[in-house]
Order: structure tokens, then sequence, then C-alpha cells
């Protein structure tokens, strides 16, 4: 059988890197994305190995249009006729405050680290997948983008429009035979929550605690599985029941 691709932005570290390891448990080879934490992706590459699964390293800034696109030719060149059947859109960065204090730079990194890298990585990756007839697009929101939090206003603007994007992509092109969902967090366990108050925060979540990357990475692997080639265009909360 030929190797069947899944490219997950993000995947260094935290949720994104439970996704890869859960993903090439399922039998994909994982193109492992990163900005600059090499060391990490290198040690998410070999949790994969040494778990006896197949993965790549494939570096790029997920807002950089031109980045992605040498990435991708270069990878193509290197791999002829493989397409990627699998994207997760799982990069993400915040930068919180009150909005009165909010400097262009929190706005705009925060969202486009979500808005534009959803936009460059999708729209190169799509073609292939609607030629295959075959794909899976997970998109990683948030509770922030479906509730909205202070504090949160850029990232919860980011993740709400990537909540539209789901949902109108995932009508677009559901008769190709391509889903596209996403998935809201709530507090997940990584480095993006280590400075927040675990102690406080959880007594305002009804499961009592905080969840785990392997919990997300769960639910994102059925996503992609065969069985759930009748769900698209969906939302689905992770957050122990806060939203
Ligand atoms: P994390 O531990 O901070 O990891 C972020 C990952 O994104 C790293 O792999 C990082 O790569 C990568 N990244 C950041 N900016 C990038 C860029 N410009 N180009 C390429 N890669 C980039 O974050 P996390 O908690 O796992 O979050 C993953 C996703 O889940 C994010 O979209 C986040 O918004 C969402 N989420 C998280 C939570 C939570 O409670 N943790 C809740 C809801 C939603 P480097 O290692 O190279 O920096």
């Amino acid at each position: 059988m030929n190797k069947q691709y899944a490219l997950v932005t993000g995947a260094s570290r935290g949720i994104g890197r439970a996704i890869a390891e859960r993903l090439a448990r399922d039998g994909y080879t994982v193109l492992i994305n990163y900005n600059n934490n090499t060391a990490a992706a290198q040690e998410t590459l070999e949790a994969i190995k040494a778990a006896g699964g197949d993965a790549e390293l494939l570096p790029f800034n997920v807002c950089d249009g031109q980045a992605i696109e040498q990435a991708l030719q270069l990878w193509e060149q290197q791999h002829k006729g493989a397409t990627i059947s699998i994207l997760v859109n799982n990069a993400g960065i915040c930068k919180d405050g009150l909005m009165v204090f909010m400097t262009e730079d929190d706005w705009h990194s925060v969202v486009n680290t979500t808005t534009e890298a959803f936009y460059y990585i999708t729209h190169r990756i799509l073609p292939g997948m609607l030629r295959a007839r075959n794909g899976r697009i997970v998109n990683i929101t948030s509770i922030s983008g479906v509730i909205g939090m202070p504090g949160q206003v850029n990232y919860s603007a980011a993740k709400a429009a990537l909540i539209g994007a789901t949902k109108a992509l995932g009508k677009e092109i559901a008769s190709r035979k391509v889903t596209v969902n996403a998935v809201a967090p709530g507090y997940i366990v990584t480095d993006m929550t280590a400075d927040l108050n675990e102690e406080e925060l959880k007594k305002t979540i009804p499961a009592g605690r905080f969840g785990k990357p392997e919990e997300v990475a769960a639910l994102v692997s059925f996503l992609c599985s065969d069985e759930a080639a009748y769900i698209t265009g969906q939302v689905i909360n992770i957050a122990g029941g806060l939203a």
C-alpha cells in the first residue's frame, strides 16, 4: 500500500506533538511541522520512530506563504506522486492582555498565526485532496473562539475566524469526500498554559481538571478515520464541560 501522509503544523510540542504521535500510531507517515524549536521537533520524531511509526521533519513558519511554498515544493520533488491526505492546522500562539493595552503586534501576530496559516497551507494542500477525492482537514480552534474569553480578544477573534472557515469550507467540498472539522479544546496541559494558575482555574471546569494533549489527539484521530466520513463542517468542544 502507498504511504499515507499526514501534515501536522506545530507538531514539535504540546497538542501537535500528541496528534503527530497518535496519527503515526494510526499508520500515517507524519510530516512534523514546527517553526524554531528543532530540538523539540526531533524529540517528536524520535518518539514516533521508537514506537515503530514513520515521520519526517518539515519546518516552516505557517505565516509565511513563500516559505510554505518552498518547503512543500521541495518535499514533492523528493516524494514523487505522494499526496497529503490529512492536514491538521494546529500551530498557534497567544499573547493575552486587555484590549485597551493590546499592541498592533499582539493583534496581528496572534490573528495571522491562525488565519493566514489556515489560508496558505489549506489552499496549497487542498487541490491534491480534491483530485484524490479523499482528505481530512482538522482545524485546532479553541473554546475561546466559541464563547469568547476576556483578556483574549485577539485569540478569540482568530479562533472564531477559523470556525467560520471550517463551516464554509466543509460545505464547499463535502461532495468531494474531503471533510473539514474544528476541534475546540478548553484548558490543556502544554507550554501554552504553563503560566496559568491551574489550581484556581480547575475550580471553574465541570470535570475538575485540565485536559491532556492525548485526549485531544484521540478526537482528531477519530475525525481523520473512515468512520468519520459523514461528519463535516462541525466544531467539537473538548473542554471538560466548560463549553
Ligand atoms: P504550544 O505547546 O505552545 O506549541 C505550539 C506549537 O506551535 C509549537 O510546535 C510551535 O513550534 C508551533 N508554532 C507556533 N508558531 C508557529 C509558526 N509561526 N509556524 C510554525 N509553527 C508554529 O501550544 P499548544 O498548547 O500545544 O497549542 C496547540 C494548538 O492548540 C494552538 O492552536 C492553540 O491555540 C490550541 N489550543 C491550545 C489550548 C491549550 O490549553 N493548550 C487550548 C485551546 C486551543 P516551535 O516549537 O517551533 O515554536
